[in-house]
């Protein structure tokens, strides 16, 4: 899908090499000014989003913020969507699975279907949270997400900002290269809300039947989709930074093994 060229005499690699130096507010800022059309940031409010979500509104920079509900989170993350709305005054747009799909889905499957196949699994994620997407992601000229290059290898491949030909727009990583250390002392220096699962051994919280808590020493996405790695099945990804063909989406040419397709999908930007 062709895209608009950006706004600044920077190319896509320019831009991001340009940013090493700079604070996330500048590297938020100088995206927004780069594109012609809508900026979108989805929270999934972990972490990294809340940072994120922290540097747009109280920057005032002009990048919509969403989410996607799909119907399955922690009441936990409900909470502290609420809370982050009243601590800022703004609203978070919500996306929605299609009512009708999710009827077919749990009608054909069942409620809990995805503990019984990858396939499963990746049709629920599918009709929650990838078709939601593509709707929050429509007419949109820039995505930003909350993607830490530490959190998996695939991850490490990305860039700061990429063409995401697939999609038709540009996907901007702006905490690529943050790591637990600099993310803590951001949320702490700016009391930010976090989600309180996290003081409970959930690093990484994603829908609440598909999360657990991580022991001491386990990565921190180990408890994403456990079963499917108990069972050597996949990996932890959910599908939303997958293209179509079910290849992570990047422009970096990435060596052979690495586009190995996605066997899983499942959380949302993280
Ligand atoms: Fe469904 Fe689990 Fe994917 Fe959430 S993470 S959309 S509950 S399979």
């Amino acid at each position: 899908m062709p895209l608009s060229p950006l706004t600044s005499d920077k190319s896509v690699d320019e831009l991001a090499q340009s940013f090493g130096p700079l604070s996330l507010e500048e590297r938020l800022q100088i995206l927004s000014e780069s594109v012609s059309g809508r900026a979108v940031f989805t929270t999934s409010f972990g972490m990294e989003d809340q940072a994120i979500t922290h540097a747009i509104f109280s920057h005032k920079i002009p990048i919509d913020i969403v989410t996607l509900d799909t119907g399955r989170l922690f009441a936990e993350t409900y909470d502290l969507w609420a809370e982050t709305q009243t601590r800022y005054g703004q609203t978070i747009k919500a996306f929605y699975p299609d009512t009708a799909t999710v009827e077919e889905l749990v009608h054909a499957n069942g409620i809990n279907a995805f503990y019984e196949s990858v396939a499963a699994r990746k049709a629920c994620c599918h009709v929650r949270k990838v078709e939601p997407l593509a709707r929050a992601l429509a007419g949109a000229s820039l995505w930003v997400t909350g993607i830490r290059a530490d959190q998996n290898s695939a991850r490490q491949a990305m860039a700061f900002v990429e063409a995401d030909t697939d999609r038709g727009l540009y996907k901007a990583n702006p905490l690529l290269d943050w790591d637990q250390a600099p993310l803590d002392r951001y949320i702490a220096e700016h009391k930010i809300p976090v989600n309180r699962l996290h003081a409970q051994g959930f690093p990484s919280i994603g829908c609440q039947p598909c999360t657990r808590a991580i022991q001491p020493g386990e990565h921190p996405r180990a408890g994403r989709w456990w079963w499917e790695n108990e069972a050597g099945q996949a990996g932890d990804e959910c599908g939303l930074h997958v293209g179509p063909d079910g290849r992570l989406v990047r422009t970096k040419p990435q060596p052979a093994a690495a586009q190995t397709p996605f066997e899983t999908s499942g959380a949302l930007v993280d």
